[in-house]
């Protein structure tokens, strides 16, 4: 099936489920186009003026010859907590819609209203999309490569969870990630197997 359609496809899908989508330039080859005279922007962005404010939806208008990228706003639905891959693949015991880009950033999709926890605010590898922010969702083409889903919002039925709960599982997460790479000995850091009790010993130390 071509881009375009696949595109428009998954735009209608999130449409149809309440979710705000709007359209965002294309991958022309050589960068991201919006063939708006004005416009020097390279990389991905809406191109439509009003697009942080604006419910109209016009999906066979807007992907009728371009194969636009499907931009999510957030903070309307859902907002959205994007964390580096090392730490994305940690996160447990949470079901989430996860949008993975190209350059290796997972998206986690999360009721909105959230506001970041200390310890994931301090990160600079870590952002929060809440209202005026947006993602690209699948199938997006980007410069890297295609935006996929890790876990899709039908394998989920729609539903989102509770920002707190992500939260905890992505602290967590940053703890066992600390602990593995940064507590223990340079010489454990280098080998493949890490004995459990070390970890475990790294972990109480982490807190
Ligand atoms: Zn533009």
């Amino acid at each position: 099936m071509l881009l375009r359609v696949r595109l428009r496809t998954a735009a209608a899908r999130f449409a149809d489920h309440g979710w705000p989508v709007t359209p965002g330039s294309y991958f022309n080859g050589a960068r991201m186009a919006c063939d708006r005279p004005t416009c020097w922007a390279t990389s991905c962005h809406p191109i439509l003026p009003d697009w942080d404010r604006s419910t109209d939806v016009h999906i066979g208008q807007w992907w009728r010859e371009r194969p636009h990228s499907v931009l999510l706003p957030t903070g309307r639905v859902f907002d959205v907590i994007e964390v580096p891959s090392l730490l994305g693949i940690k996160v447990q015991d949470v079901t989430a819609p996860v949008a993975v880009t190209p350059a290796g950033h997972w998206m986690f999709l999360v009721r909105k209203g959230a506001t970041l926890r200390p310890e994931l605010h301090q990160r600079f590898d870590i952002v929060h999309h809440g209202d005026g922010s947006w993602i690209p969702a699948p199938p997006t083409v980007l410069p890297e490569g295609q935006v996929r889903w890790q876990l899709s919002p039908q394998h989920l039925d729609w539903q989102l969870p509770d920002p707190d709960g992500l939260q905890q599982a992505m602290v967590s997460a940053l703890v066992s990630l600390d602990a593995s790479f940064l507590d223990l000995p340079i010489n454990a850091r280098r080998s493949s197997f890490i004995p459990p009790s070390t970890v475990e010993a790294a972990l109480r130390k982490a807190g």
